[in-house]
């Protein structure tokens, strides 16, 4: 479905816990909605079903983190037995790879984004406070070794991980390394974003995926580098996505606080038509002063 601006919205991203294993201090906050608050599976398939009738093609469960669910994967194979939908991804932090990857390629997932900051061991544990990067690039190695499309995810912090040195992921595989800007959204907003735009380098690829990555091919590496740049290249133009909260709140944007809290709509398909039509046509993360939305992003699914 089109939205005010004539924008197709085929994706949605769902989080299904804002639980996490890990606390990557530019993502985490303090407040966790209650268990019962989070999305039940008959919920999230519920909203995801009548959202398909309205043209969302493409699914990405996110958190918080996901697999911390133990219906993650049964979660995945239901929402693709849905008709109209056409690929269920997954972003996770990837602890619990190990664990899981067979339920997530046997549910047929159709991508995995693993979030992963650095191949450093002290730098990762300064930035997530946890010591798990070995279990990480186990499940990384997992999924690829099964043909499951991998791609890596990264947020720059100043100083701290700007070598990019999780690049070295691309050099004798087929996976693409993404370099995200870092969002004035919850403890984003005390960080610094190192802009996207001083890193390019590369011959750029065509476009692939749901997303706003560009991507670039490196000479001597087998996979590509992609940037995901929302703040020195703003991309709302092309924005196809709304997002569905770990407590079931469905919105436009990242930035704003608008949407509508689904569990109190009778009608569900007419509520997510209606923040489809009132998604705003863009984000003022250059404006601080006007961002509204006080969520984490472990609520909101990044
Ligand atoms: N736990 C899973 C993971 O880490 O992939 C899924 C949820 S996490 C919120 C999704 C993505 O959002 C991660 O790639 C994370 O790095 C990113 N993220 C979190 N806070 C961010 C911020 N302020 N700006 C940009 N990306 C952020
Ligand atoms: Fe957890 Fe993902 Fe947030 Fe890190 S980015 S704290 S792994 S939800």
């Amino acid at each position: 479905m089109k939205d005010s601006y004539g924008r197709n919205i085929d994706y949605m991203r769902v989080s299904v816990t804002d639980r996490c294993n890990l606390g990557c201090r530019y993502c985490m906050s303090a407040k966790r909605v209650s268990d019962t608050d989070i999305l039940s599976y008959d919920e999230i398939i519920d909203i995801c079903g009548k959202a398909a009738e309205l043209g969302i093609r493409n699914i990405k469960i996110t958190g918080g983190e996901p697999l911390l669910r133990d219906d993650a994967a049964h979660i995945i194979k239901t929402l693709k037995s849905i008709d109209g939908i056409d690929t269920v991804t997954l972003t996770t932090n990837g602890v619990l790879l190990e664990e899981y990857a067979e339920d997530i390629w046997d549910a047929g997932t159709d991508s995995v984004n693993v979030s992963l900051d650095t191949l450093d061991k002290e730098t990762y544990r300064h930035i997530t406070g946890c010591d798990r990067i070995d279990s990480v690039l186990k499940g990384i190695d997992m999924l690829y070794d099964h043909g499951v499309c991998v791609k890596i995810n990264t947020v720059l912090l100043k100083g701290i991980n700007d070598n990019m040195d999780t690049l070295r992921l691309a050099k004798d595989r087929n996976i693409s390394v993404r370099f995200i800007e870092m969002m004035p959204i919850g403890e984003g907003r005390t960080f610094e974003t190192v802009e996207n735009s001083r890193a390019i380098k590369g011959k750029r690829l065509e476009k692939k995926g749901n997303g706003p990555a560009v991507y670039y091919s490196l000479e001597g590496y087998k996979g590509s580098i992609g940037f995901i740049s929302p703040i020195s290249s703003k991309f709302c133009a092309d924005c196809n996505r709304i997002r569905l909260t770990a407590d079931g709140f469905l919105k436009g944007c990242l930035c704003y606080d608008e949407g509508v809290d689904i569990r109190k709509e009778k009608d569900i398909k007419a509520a997510i038509m209606k923040v489809i039509l009132s998604k705003p046509k863009e984000h003022c993360f250059e404006n601080k002063d006007d961002i509204t939305e006080k969520k984490g992003m472990n609520e909101i699914g990044g």
